[in-house]
């Protein structure tokens, strides 16, 4: 067999969508799927949302890219309104998360070289965390399945145990630049970082001087319920990197710092030939106006709330299948008892559902923050309908 024109790194299913109307994914031949994957956490206002395709639309007729060494009124608008609503004090966008992470990476290393403290280079970063696909972004974390082929891989990250705050300060020298950390752990399988863990690491910067790098790619930008994971946890980051929802399916990211955290990100340090174009600022502000309204966080509060309550009654139903439900707000795992991939592919090819699935045999449930509460009766009937002629839970 030739390799296929798309190179085969995926595992592709057979749904093929062409269009999308809200919560809903439309498929080649008119298969109607109910969406609560969001092109993995990204479509925050499901698809075809009016505000945020009149915004690109307009953009795009007006003004779609300029080099950076233009002045940006669209770049500084939306960056002086992530400054109003964050503990940063500045921001860098990009193109993607692995990107934001990267300059996440690079913000932290410089800042200890325009100490002087040149010796501190190394992240601390955890086990089964997932920050992206670059060499740099693979070198900082321990997954095999990502790094497998790939050497050399960087040097300059050191990794310990998820949510283990005496592995993270053991871990500490004098090569430390900091931590590298997603408050809820994506790809690893929605794993919230417990209360101690994250002030406990925010204790150990205060103390030594480091950095408090946080992966919010997946988790932020109102999808926990609050505009970014960390409020949870009353603690703010020195660096954060965003990406996923904050362009609503527009390819995007950030990374966001506070003046302290990017003192030597000067003149010349860092760049991006699109990174922060007037067609991604006109995305990344209409997705703003929407999450910024009053009232949509809590929105996604009270809709997770009710998703989980309906996740959490239902799982007993079907207990060879189900273990438990965890995440916050709207980003949910349910964690099986056998293999997750196969229950998505379920139902998705039988029931219309799509989810996610990740690690440690948890299917995701990441929707539009949009939903409403017939989306989730919706989403509960379809799971309930796939949990109980699920061949391979039964056969077990
Ligand atoms: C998706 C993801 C990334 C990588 O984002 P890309 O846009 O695919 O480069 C990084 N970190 C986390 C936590 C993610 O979920």
């Amino acid at each position: 067999m030739p390799i296929t024109p798309l190179m085969p790194v995926y595992p592709r299913c057979g749904v093929r969508p062409v269009r999308g109307e809200g919560v809903y994914l439309i498929g080649e031949n008119g298969e109607r799927y109910l969406d609560f994957a969001s092109g993995i956490a990204v479509n925050l206002l499901g698809h075809g949302h009016p505000h945020l395709t009149k915004a690109i639309q307009d953009q795009a007729a007006t003004l779609m890219h300029v080099s950076n060494l233009y002045g940006s009124p669209q770049g500084e608008a939306l960056a002086q309104r992530l400054v109003d609503n964050t503990f940063a004090d500045t921001v860098f966008f990009t193109n993607s998360g692995a990107e934001a992470v990267e300059c996440s990476i690079k913000t932290a290393r410089r800042f200890h070289y325009a100490n002087g403290d040149t010796q501190k280079t190394t992240l601390i970063t955890f086990k089964n965390a997932f920050h992206g696909r670059t060499i740099g972004t693979i070198s900082a974390t321990d997954q095999d399945k990502l790094r497998s082929g790939f050497d050399p891989l960087l040097p300059g990250f050191k990794v310990v145990e998820f949510d283990n705050l005496d592995a993270a300060e053991a871990a500490v020298d004098d090569t430390t630049a900091g931590f590298l950390v997603e408050p809820i752990q994506g790809e690893g399988g929605i794993r919230p970082a417990s209360q101690a863990f994250m002030k406990g690491l925010r204790r150990i910067c205060d103390d030594k001087g480091l950095m408090l790098v946080l992966d919010e790619v997946q988790c932020g930008v109102g999808r926990t319920g609050t505009l970014f994971a960390h409020e949870h946890y009353g603690i703010t980051p020195d660096i954060m990197a965003v990406a996923k929802g904050i362009g609503g399916g527009f390819p995007m990211g950030a990374c966001l710092a506070t003046e302290r955290a990017a003192h030597g990100m000067v003149v010349g340090t860092h760049g991006s030939t699109y990174g922060g174009n007037p067609l991604a600022m006109a995305a990344g502000n209409a997705v703003l106006d929407v999450v910024l309204e009053p009232g949509f966080l809590e929105h996604v509060r009270a809709m997770g709330d009710r998703l989980r309550q309906a996740l959490d009654q239902m799982i007993p139903n079907y207990d060879d299948l189900f273990d438990s439900v965890r995440g916050m707000g709207l980003m949910l795992g349910i964690k099986l008892k056998s293999d997750s991939r196969a229950f998505v592919a379920h139902l998705r090819d039988h029931h219309g559902l799509l989810t996610v699935a990740a690690g440690d045999n948890v299917v995701r449930i990441l929707p539009p923050l949009t939903i409403d509460e017939r989306d989730i009766a919706e989403c509960i009937e379809r799971l309930s309908a796939g949990a109980r002629d699920y061949a391979p839970a039964k056969a077990a």
